[in-house]
């Protein structure tokens, strides 16, 4: 009997299992699957495998639609969310459709193509151990399946804790890849695996085969680690009848040093930031968070998010961006993102290396996807953002910056009036790779005049000051009295009264000038253009600071 046929339309699925936030790795899976459906003129079906109860969490689905979104990654079919979603194959959360699983599991057992299984949890460690001390392969034994049947149906009457598993049948399973090709697996590799937990919601496997039936899905799309898992859905598919899509597994995301791109990362690089700055640095609040000894020595501890993000800060590291929501944060413009992930495994050929979505649904095909391991290549994703960004114009970059600070630093917009916040976006779009990284920078802005800080041992504020035959130290004091007059105070007037100040007393040459003002306002020789600046800064906070610092540089 020939397996039954798809329908000409293409449909492809990502079914997320809502963890935690949406992994680099995932978003190039989504990327793929909805350019392929495009390619096609098919549909994209978002699902979400939630039936993992300990991990999902109703948040984390919210995070990965709204990132998938963030991406243009728009969903067909799906949980509604803004202008996505809907169809007719829902409820699109697997932990609504167990009605539906639970038919098809009965059946299964029913036709003896599964059965109850009663081992506990401390029976199956004992038959691993056994199986490791023979230095045997660990298959289960079947021991469910010995069971007279009226002993199975008084256990259960009883409420034995009971799991359903697969009769594998014996014989060996062909995988045909897209992109990996022919695959035989021995019957020997697999055994009888859990079709349904003992809670009662079926495993992955199991959800995965019917909705993939249910939802008319054509083609699978994920990534390498699922391959022997395409194994145990084929033989499902068979036992219950059902079509088989077609597979493409896609390569694995790994760091440049060959490591697996993982969250630990994150705790990675703050434990060695940790480490070289000393424990006794960090702020009271985390060294008297409980568990933070632990933290530090065992490297599979993770920190909260919010906590790894407040310790970052206190260490002021970047944690390496992982989840596409890092990388929001971080300030890459989601084309740039796109662009980027579609080249992890894949490329289009000759050297463009650079397109926008409609290329690469043009363009993607299973034939130029690598078979090898994918490396994220921070510098190049950074380079692509940094020419996006300066592609912007001027007015661009100022209301992409705005829309950042009001997702994630809002005190920009408190703190500074409307005009000086986008003349400050404006003096940093030349200086930017990212939405995000002169925000440290900018932050004596909008901090106190008695939060910046001097240090007349720093060599290049020490050269600004004091070096050279007409130190700028001795620039500030004849300039203090002039912009304490100073009655307009906006860039043209600044620049009017300063730049008169410099041909006068400079030689014309501003950087004299410039550069103790910078130490002045900032504490650091670097700024934006400096009559921006202080104009951002205002006359007031400006005064203040110059008074402060000569105090600083006079003592030293
Ligand atoms: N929920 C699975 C995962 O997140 C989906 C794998 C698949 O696409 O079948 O890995």
């Amino acid at each position: 009997m020939s397996a039954p046929s798809h329908p000409p339309i293409v449909r492809t699925r990502f079914a997320p299992s809502p963890s935690g936030h949406l992994h680099v790795g995932g978003a190039r899976t989504a990327l793929f699957c909805w350019a392929f459906a495009h390619q096609n003129h098919g549909r994209f079906i978002l699902r979400i495998e939630d039936t993992d109860q300990k991990r999902s969490s109703d948040a984390a689905s919210v995070g990965f639609l709204r990132d998938l979104k963030w991406l243009g990654i728009n969903w067909d079919e799906g949980p509604e969310f803004e202008d996505c979603g809907g169809g007719d194959y829902g409820p699109y959360f697997q932990s609504q459709r167990l009605e539906t699983y639970t038919k098809y599991l009965d059946q299964l057992v029913a036709e003896g193509k599964a059965y109850y299984a009663f081992d506990t949890a401390a029976e199956l460690d004992a038959k691993r151990a056994e199986a490791r001390k023979e230095n045997q392969n660990y298959r289960y034994d079947r021991a469910g399946l010995m069971l007279p049947p009226e002993d199975v149906e008084s256990r259960l009457k009883a409420g034995e804790p009971a799991v359903i598993r697969f009769k594998l049948p014996e014989q060996p399973i062909v995988i045909r890849d897209e992109i990996l090709g022919e695959a035989t697996i021995a019957p020997g590799q697999l055994d009888d695996f859990v079709i349904r937990k003992a809670d009662g919601y079926p495993t992955y496997h199991f959800a995965v085969v019917v909705d993939d039936e249910l939802m008319q899905v054509t083609h699978v799309l994920r990534a390498q680690e699922h391959f022997m898992n395409t194994a145990r859905h084929m033989v499902l598919q068979d036992a219950l009848g059902f079509r088989r899509p077609v597979y493409a597994h896609l390569p694995l995301i790994f760091n440049p040093d060959g490591s697996k791109m993982s969250k630990r990362d994150k705790d990675k690089a703050l434990r060695a930031a940790v480490r070289e700055k000393g424990i006794d640095d960090l702020s009271a609040e985390f060294r008297t968070t409980a568990g933070i000894d632990e933290w530090l020595r065992d490297k599979d501890r993770q920190l909260e998010f919010d906590s790894a993000l407040m310790l970052a800060d206190d260490l002021n590291v970047s944690l390496p961006e992982i989840n596409v929501d890092d990388f929001r944060r971080s300030g890459y413009l989601p084309e740039v993102l796109c662009n980027y992930l579609a080249l992890l495994g894949w490329n289009p050929g000759g050297d463009v290396e650079k397109f926008d979505r409609d290329f690469l649904i043009e363009k993607f095909s299973f034939e130029r996807v690598l078979k090898s391991p994918a490396k994220f290549d921070r510098a190049k994703l950074l380079s692509f953002n940094h020419d996006a960004i300066q592609a912007l114009s001027t007015e661009q970059f100022v209301d992409l910056f705005r829309a950042h600070c009001n997702e994630f630093h809002t005190e920009f917009l408190e703190k500074l009036p409307p005009e000086h916040f986008d003349l400050l976006a404006a003096a940093n779009h030349k200086r930017s790779k990212t939405l995000d990284d002169q925000v440290r920078s900018s932050r004596f802005f909008i901090e106190p005049d008695d939060a910046i800080e001097y240090d007349p041992t720093d060599k290049s504020a020490r050269r600004a000051m004091l070096g050279g035959e007409s130190p700028g130290r001795a620039h500030l004091e004849s300039l203090l009295p002039i912009l304490e007059e100073q009655e307009d105070w906006d860039v043209v007037s600044l620049e009017r009264t300063i730049g008169a100040y410099v041909q006068q007393h400079a030689g014309g040459n501003l950087g004299k000038v410039a550069q103790p003002l910078r130490v002045a306002v900032t504490g650091t020789t670097i700024s934006p253009a400096i009559y921006e600046t202080l104009t951002i800064l205002g006359k007031v906070s400006t005064v203040n600071r110059i008074r402060r610092c000569l105090d600083a540089f006079a003592m030293a």
